[in-house]
């Protein structure tokens, strides 16, 4: 079924509710990371070009319910009037007589910025009277908030059934363009990379994989209990026990399906993710040892797969790269992706974080904006955020 995009409806002069994801990190009251404020501003600026009257919504941290003056959205607000150079009016709650009125005196071209959706319980537990308080005072509906798409809630799953105009933002149209189109039908080979701190939240991603990818390379602490399945000796490193069955399972399941699973041959080690020095170590990890990056044999092996891929996508840290001493892994593999002709995504949240603290975020074809969503997409989960807009 159809998406429409914001560019396919009528949103000129039309009260234009827009769900973004400003859900921004905040140090002492300001954003210490616009990131998502930035990647909002594509959808906005259109969105104000052709006249519409923007009504903005998001949710900021976790305020259950309640109203919590530390989660405002206020310093949002001042910010994106800095980036557009535009008035952005404020509104003091997400819905009632206050933002009714301020929604019926919007000029075109007008911003609106309502608080924090999750003042209100209603928000996450998708309240009807509350999904309707907040269509009440719209239009037309867009979506541009991909990491809630896999939530339903009131601004992403109940409001939407009020508004027969409705859509995606650039935001969602080009995730669903890369997550969905590009690993849909890959162009070969396509080569996943694997990463992060546990099995158990990628079991899904695995599996997907396992009938897409030509090869997945393998790293991060999730390697060690595959490793350990193959009955290598991993010394201290992170192995979740009552996963090693289900490695084997997977590992199986590549093998039937001729899929390449690659596991590192070398790792950095140490006696832990603090310590200040580390060693290489190729096979085996002695006693005491923790395997906390792969190692440069590794990186070569992987960046060599990489180097002829035509599609890839990357989630999950190769190492515990927040440390020096255990960060090559993860930039090697970025490195590697940003000199690939692939179409290259990534997702995760410390995929991402990674791929920008090393400089090449604009190397790569798309980086999600959505942490869990992303894999839930690639999992082949319906994520009910992006269904609802089905027409
Ligand atoms: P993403 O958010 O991209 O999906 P994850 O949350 O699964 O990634 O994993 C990221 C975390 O995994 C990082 O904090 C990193 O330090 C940790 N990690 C990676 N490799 C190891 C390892 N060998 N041992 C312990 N932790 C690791
Ligand atoms: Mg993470």
């Amino acid at each position: 079924m159809a998406i429409r995009s914001i560019e396919d409806l009528p949103i000129e002069g039309k009260r234009t509710f827009i769900r973004v994801d400003f859900n921004v990190p905040l140090s002492e009251g300001s954003i210490s990371d616009d990131t998502r404020v930035m990647a909002a501003l594509p959808t906005i600026r259109h969105a104000v070009a052709r006249g519409a009257k923007v009504i903005l919504a998001s949710h900021l941290g976790r305020p259950k319910g309640q109203v919590v003056d530390s989660l405002r959205l206020e310093p949002v607000g001042v910010r994106l009037a800095e980036l557009l150079e535009i008035e952005v009016i404020a509104a003091d709650d997400c819905v009632g007589d206050g933002v009714r009125k301020l929604s019926q005196d919007m000029r075109d071209g007008q911003l609106l910025l309502l608080e924090n959706l999750r003042f209100h319980k209603g928000e996450t537990a998708n309240d009807p009277d509350f999904s309707e308080k907040l269509a009440s005072i719209a239009d037309v509906y867009i979506n541009d908030a991909f990491g809630t798409a896999h939530r339903s809630h009131a601004s992403t799953v109940g409001m939407v059934k009020h508004f027969s105009e409705k859509g995606v933002g650039y935001l969602i149209r080009k995730e669903l363009k890369f997550l969905g189109e590009a690993l849909r039908e890959p162009k070969r080979p396509f080569v996943a990379v694997l990463g992060g701190a546990k099995v158990s939240d990628k079991i899904g991603v695995i599996s997907a994989l396992l009938n897409k990818a030509d090869s997945i390379l393998v790293g991060g602490a999730m390697a060690y209990t595959f490793l350990a399945a193959r009955g290598q000796k991993v010394g201290s490193s992170r192995v979740e026990r009552d996963k090693v069955e289900l490695a084997k399972n997977l590992m199986d399941m590549a093998k039937e399906r001729k899929v390449r699973l690659v596991l590192p041959e070398d790792h950095v080690v140490a006696a832990g993710p603090d310590s200040s020095s580390a060693e290489v170590v190729e096979g085996d990890i002695p006693e005491g040892l923790m395997g906390l990056d792969i190692g440069p044999r590794t990186i070569e092996i992987y960046g060599k797969a990489l180097a002829s891929a035509r599609t890839v996508f990357w989630n999950g840290p190769m190492g515990v790269f927040e440390k020096e001493p255990f960060s090559k892994g993860t930039f090697g593999v970025a490195d590697a992706l940003a000199a690939s002709k692939a179409i290259s995504v990534v997702g995760g949240g410390d995929s991402a974080a990674a791929l920008r603290k090393s400089g090449l975020a604009d190397k790569v074809s798309h980086i999600s904006t959505g942490g869990g969503a992303s894999l839930e997409f690639v999992e082949g989960k319906i994520l009910p955020g992006i269904a609802a807009l089905e027409s």
